[in-house]
């Protein structure tokens, strides 16, 4: 009995074919391919290397979510396939549970409840939709819709808690744009971030952000200085006090996650006045109350805002 062999011909043939679908209910560009997006398009990659079944436009009827006033993650039906990765992340990965594919048919798409905005849901605001999305369909609002050679990725670790979640910070003409995940199976974090971490940025060009050591002169004014004159200043400022009122005088308080790397001893073993503090991780990548927490703090600004504008 012969060996079955795979007709590559025919493969690249019925490849062709599928993709050709896929293209028919989705953005073009001026050349017949899907639209680059500033996350890449595998549908394009694709296309450019199989080839498509040239497919007359549907007009699919999929819609998105006209009033997400979330600040950091948008949608835009035209692009997305269904593949239902984002869903899948959503709730086997985060067990959030956020998004899933709702409706039939043609207009089947990536819903909420009732369609609200993200904000008015459970999502956590991690993200890690964006991430696993392959086509661009959904993308976070605040970066730069430039394609993704544009960006230079340099990795490097969060620093918002102790778990050291590696992240790659995009940049363009010097500035950090956007931040994204390393791929799964490559860093600890396995390619999941939390919402600080993807999304809290901004300090990092801010304008008061202190960038050199500060210590208070005779003038009563805060002037810069360096490191090892801070350090001495501020051990002189804790002996001053321990010599004028006791050790018990004396507190410091360390943050560490309980997924940390256990540097520091119990609290018990340690001298009077030192306390570490844990925080909440979990297998060190989602920080879920951190989560919660950062997404109702942003629907209250929204609520304040929406009462400002209409008291
Ligand atoms: S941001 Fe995270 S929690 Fe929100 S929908 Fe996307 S995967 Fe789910
Ligand atoms: S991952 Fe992207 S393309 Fe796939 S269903 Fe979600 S939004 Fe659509």
């Amino acid at each position: 009995m012969s060996r079955w062999q795979p007709d590559r011909n025919a493969s690249i043939a019925t490849a062709g074919s599928l993709l050709g679908l896929y293209a028919a209910d989705h953005r073009l560009d001026a050349s017949g391919t899907p639209v680059q997006t500033a996350n890449g398009n595998v549908l394009r990659d694709l296309v450019n290397e199989f080839g498509s079944l040239p497919l007359e436009a549907v007009e699919a009827p999929r819609h998105g979510r006209p009033d997400d006033s979330n600040p950091y993650i948008s949608f835009d039906p035209e692009l997305c396939i269904l593949c239902a990765r984002c869903t899948r992340y959503c709730d086997e990965v985060e067990g959030v549970s956020a998004i899933a594919l709702a409706y039939r048919g043609a207009e089947t798409t990536v819903a909420t409840v009732a369609d609200r905005g993200l904000l008015d849901t459970t999502c956590e605001l991690c993200g890690g939709c964006i991430d696993t999305c392959p086509t661009g369909a959904l993308t976070e609002r605040r970066a730069p819709d430039l394609p993704p050679e544009a960006f230079d990725k340099t990795r490097t670790t969060c620093n918002f808690c102790g778990v050291g979640c590696q992240v790659d910070l995009n940049v363009v003409d010097g500035r950090v744009v956007k931040v994204t995940g390393p791929p799964p199976g490559e860093t600890v974090n396995d390619g999941n971030l939390c919402v600080k971490g993807r999304f809290a940025y901004d300090f990092i060009h801010h304008p008061d952000r202190l960038r050199e050591p500060l210590v208070r002169g005779e003038d009563g004014e805060l002037h810069a200085t360096t490191w090892d004159v801070a350090i001495n200043r501020a051990a002189q400022g804790l002996m001053d006090v321990k010599k004028a009122h006791g050790p018990d005088a004396l507190g410091i308080c360390l943050l560490e996650p309980v997924h940390g790397r256990g540097e520091l001893p119990d609290a018990e073993a340690q001298p009077s006045g030192v306390r570490h503090q844990q925080l909440p991780s979990v297998r060190g990548h989602v920080t879920r109350a951190d989560g919660r927490g950062a997404r109702d703090h942003v629907r209250r600004r929204r609520d304040d805002e929406l009462h400002r504008r209409d008291p």
